[in-house]
């Protein structure tokens, strides 16, 4: 599903991360325990009455500045520069704007200029409405301050929402306001073809490999704009097969704005990657292999998608008998969760290998829709026991009874077995592998669910 995207926007110390975990609440680990991930916290999911919605914090992770948590030690004149940039970056990629200001310290020369910024009007946003600004005054912990906060009229931006980041208040009136402000979402996913999210890090070639797929291919029905801004599909046939291409790439130009917007390119990739059964992951070859590409792989298998591996620009490659191998080496290194993902070595920009992208994304995603029978699967679980019997510590030894393929996209199956504590994940990595040696399930997570007796 997509989510809508809110920016929060502001000068340093205005409490745009007390905001931001306040509104994150539990849910701030998104982007944990996902294999290749750093922990960076870049956004996380939140709701209010049931609306779902992503929040960007847009603070303390500008790798240009490294120093917004301590704005103390930079100047006015380059933070000033920062919130440009996060305004920037924010009216192009969200939904959604809260432009924060402070009600201790009163509008700052630095609230004047993000302020004429945003309601300059002056960005292009391709053909994209403006996103709506919501103006919070935060910091009004007390009724002075709550009334006080009428000042903020005069930066132009309509209502200002007084609200306490510290203490709660006032974020039940701002978020009806928000919530009010995103589009109606209609599930238009319930038609049968094959989803194809194209996926990867800002210039491993995405519009360009889009562009040759939908190029190439005459029976292009439509372009459809989604809900929100991260969606834009390409239906198409292939083959008599309907797929529908997911471009992450979205806003195909950014001009100048580079600076501020990763936060949004990995969510853009993980909005299209929850909508998607094969994700193609593009990587680009002339860079080495980044976590933020492991960190989108990450995501992929998080969500039980399928994958396929585009290594492209390797017309840009210097190469000689070894590189492929080479390459494969280090990609299966990085993406070592993810090791029965096929990996295609193309160009985008010539179109070496891109008539292969679309056969090998719908083998997999025929893979994906595989079942195993039952007696097959209980067949590869007695021989893979025998051959080795899970190991044990403490003398108790996992036994596994039966097993049953209870569905596919993704393959999932359930082990009967005598106590689900005693399995330990080597030995799970080791049934897949048996799995895989009879089925291999290309491109696919599988999942293995333990259930005990009783
Ligand atoms: P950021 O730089 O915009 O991310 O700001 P922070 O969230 O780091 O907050 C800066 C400072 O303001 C911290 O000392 C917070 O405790 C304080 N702060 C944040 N929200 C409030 C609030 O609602 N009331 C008060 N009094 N202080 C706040
Ligand atoms: P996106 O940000 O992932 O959508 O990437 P683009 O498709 O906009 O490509 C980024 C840059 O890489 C552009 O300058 C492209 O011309 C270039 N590029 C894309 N594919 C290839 C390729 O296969 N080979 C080479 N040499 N350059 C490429």
């Amino acid at each position: 599903m997509n989510l809508p995207i809110v920016a929060i926007v502001g000068r340093p110390n205005v409490g745009k991360s007390t905001l931001f975990n306040r509104l994150a609440g539990e849910r701030l680990a998104i982007v944990d325990d996902t294999p290749g991930t750093t922990r960076d916290r870049l956004f996380a999911e939140s709701d209010w009455n049931g609306r779902r919605f992503h929040i960007v914090d847009t603070g303390g992770i500008d790798p240009t500045s490294g120093s917004s948590k301590s704005p103390l030690s930079i100047s006015s004149k380059e933070y000033i520069q920062e919130i440009r940039n996060q305004a920037m970056a924010a009216v192009q990629e969200a939904d959604a704007i809260l432009l924060l200001v402070d009600a201790i310290s009163g509008i700052t020369p630095a609230d004047l200029e993000v302020t004429e910024l945003l309601r300059a009007r002056q960005l292009k946003r391709e053909g994209q409405p403006w996103p709506p600004i919501l103006l919070v005054v935060n910091k009004a912990d007390n009724q002075k301050f709550r009334e006080n906060a009428v000042e903020f009229y005069q930066l132009g931006l309509g209502e200002p929402y007084p609200i306490s980041a510290v203490h709660g208040t006032g974020t039940g009136d701002l978020l009806d306001a928000l919530v009010a402000t995103f589009p109606n979402t209609k599930d238009a996913e319930d038609d049968n073809s094959v989803k194809i999210a194209i996926v990867g890090i800002p210039n491993a070639g995405k519009s360009s490999l889009l562009n040759r797929l939908v190029g190439e291919d005459r029976a292009i029905v439509s372009s459809i704009a989604g809900t929100t801004r991260d969606a834009v599909d390409t239906p198409m046939m292939f083959n008599d097969i309907p797929i529908t291409l997911i471009d992450t790439a979205g806003i195909r130009r950014r001009g100048k704005v580079e600076h501020g917007v990763e936060q949004y390119s990995v969510l853009r990739s993980m909005h299209a990657i929850e909508r998607c059964d094969v994700a193609l992951l593009m990587i680009d070859a002339t860079k080495e292999i980044s976590a933020q590409d492991t960190h989108i792989a990450g995501f992929i298998q998080e969500a039980g998608k399928s994958a396929v591996v585009l290594v492209n620009k390797w017309d840009a490659i210097e190469k000689d008998t070894f590189t492929i191998e080479d390459f494969k080496t280090n990609i299966r290194r990085a993406l070592n969760f993810m090791d029965y993902v096929p990996i295609q070595f193309i160009s985008a920009l010539t179109g070496q290998r891109v008539e292969k992208v679309l056969p090998l994304a719908l083998e997999v995603q025929e893979e994906r829709m595989v079942r195993l029978g039952t007696s097959a699967f209980n067949r590869i679980l007695m021989r893979a026991q025998d051959a080795h019997s899970p190991a044990s510590k403490t003398g108790r030894i996992l036994k596994i009874y039966y097993g049953t393929q209870v569905r596919s996209d993704p393959p999932t199956f359930i082990l009967y077995v005598n106590e689900p504590k005693l399995a330990h994940f080597t030995y799970l990595r080791y049934l897949e592998n048996c799995i895989r040696k009879e089925y291999p399930y290309t491109g696919t997570p599988i999942r293995l669910v333990l259930k005990g007796r009783g």
